[in-house]
């Protein structure tokens, strides 16, 4: 590609001026200006106004989950766009592409999942299910529980309840009040959850929510029968179990959900992400069908919740494409298959740098620990990832540096559409 300096000075500037990125070092954006100004990509690479090449190794924010650039993903928005890009669904109207999309969700999720609401992203369906939830204890007659518990790693995202349920504590500093009615226990104690519902009292809690595999928190995977002892805990206390799949659905780890690797079902799941790889904005919650039978019955008005764009035809269209896809191209197998080729080349860079220490992954969710030393795992004073973020994006690999939590970690989530010489050419680069 021809460098156009004019052309590029000119952006870094608009840039600077005008766009106030989001989860960014604000100060750094002035001083050095846009790192990386991407203009094209295909498969899991990624291009830049430079012309310089990259392997996506985060599918972008773990949601580019076919790959870049798929034809068939711009002709469903474009087909629908032409037909009709959108129509409310408020009420009881209602369109094919969100209709349809609900019923393949039904068909896909775990046993008993049924309804969907949808959403434009994870925070929104966050938000979506806790008040969902809330509203439903309401119906049934038990007002008082309304408390939603979460886990110190999680991230739930960014608007006010999907913050307040987030346990990473520097996303709750950020701001000075959030929701009420928001705890949080130990990341994998099914014995500390227990614990604070008896504390509590279960008549104060409406739910507890849970990322399969969490991922922003530094991709941290739930030992085996975590989360089956979770389940038992919420049906004892009768207390609903909500799953955030918004990184873990649509086959990042090798299932179609997360939670099918530990064998047990929630009653509410949100989604986003992977539903339509990135290529619209969409997202939503799951119902149980008794959740939604309860709700039927036992509503008296109107479903006082709902977004301008809950149902969105074109981002409908391109969800049920997306997921054509991703079943066509076998892309969760693939996931299966290329996360044991990560973990593998992890356990390599393990056995071969002296500073990695703990590695992890399922699926093509994957993490690096960074250490001083391998033996007692101690860590660097400063971390050490976010200039190995600098380095390998130089050398052509996009990954992310997780320093929450005195963590100093590297995450990797590729498109599920990598092959193996992709992942070589990745570790190769590390
Ligand atoms: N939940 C989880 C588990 C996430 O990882 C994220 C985003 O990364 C969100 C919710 C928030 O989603 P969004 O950024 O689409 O609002």
């Amino acid at each position: 590609m021809q460098k156009d300096v004019n052309l590029i000075q000119e952006l870094v500037d608009l840039d600077k001026k005008h766009f106030i990125h989001p989860t960014s070092p604000i100060k750094q954006q002035q001083e050095q200006g846009a790192a990386l100004i991407f203009t094209e990509g295909k498969g899991v690479y990624l291009y830049d106004v430079n012309g310089d090449c990259f392997i996506d190794a985060m599918s972008s924010l773990w949601n580019v989950n076919v790959g870049h650039g798929r034809k068939e993903l711009g002709k469903a928005a474009m087909d629908q766009m032409n037909k009709l890009a959108f129509n409310s669904c408020f009420s009881t109207f209602s369109n094919e592409p969100a209709i349809r999309l609900s019923a393949k969700l039904a068909q896909i999720a775990p046993p008993g999942l049924s309804a969907t609401f949808f959403t434009s992203g994870g925070s929104e369906s966050n938000d979506t299910a806790y008040k969902l939830v809330r509203h439903y204890w309401i119906l049934k007659g038990k007002p008082s529980k309304k408390k939603i518990i979460s886990r110190t790693k999680s991230y739930h995202g960014v608007a006010m309840g999907a913050t307040s349920a987030t346990g990473l504590k520097p996303f709750r500093d950020f701001t000075n009040s959030l929701a009420p009615d928001f705890y949080h226990v130990d990341n994998f104690s099914s014995q500390a959850l227990r614990e604070l519902i008896e504390a509590e009292g279960s008549h104060t809690i409406a739910a507890f929510v849970a990322e399969p595999v969490q991922g922003a928190g530094g991709v941290h995977i739930a030992p085996e029968n975590y989360f089956k002892e979770v389940r038992e805990i919420c049906n004892e206390f009768e207390i609903l179990f909500i799953t955030d799949e918004v990184i873990t659905g649509f086959g990042r780890t090798g299932k179609y959900f997360g939670i099918e690797h530990y064998g047990v079902t929630p009653d509410v799941m949100c989604f986003a992400k992977g539903v339509s790889s990135g290529y619209l904005p969409l997202g939503g919650i799951i119902l149980s069908e008794k959740i939604h039978q309860d709700l039927i019955e036992l509503s008296t008005g109107t479903l006082l919740h709902g977004y301008t764009y809950s149902g969105h035809a074109t981002a409908c269209a391109v969800g049920l494409k997306n997921i054509e896809i991703i079943e066509n191209e076998n892309l969760i197998e693939n996931a299966r298959v290329m996360g044991q080729e990560m973990l593998t080349g992890f356990q390599w860079l393990q056995n071969n740098l002296g500073i990695v220490g703990d590695v992890r992954g399922l699926g093509l969710m994957g993490a690096i620990e960074i250490v001083k030393d391998q033996v007692t795992q101690e860590r660097f004073e400063s971390p050490l990832s976010p200039l190995i973020v600098v380095e390998a994006a130089k050398r052509g690999v996009i990954c992310r540096a997780i320093v929450f939590d005195n963590q100093d970690t590297l995450v990797f989530a590729p498109p599920l559409i990598i092959d193996k010489t992709e992942i070589e050419k990745m570790m190769s680069i590390l």
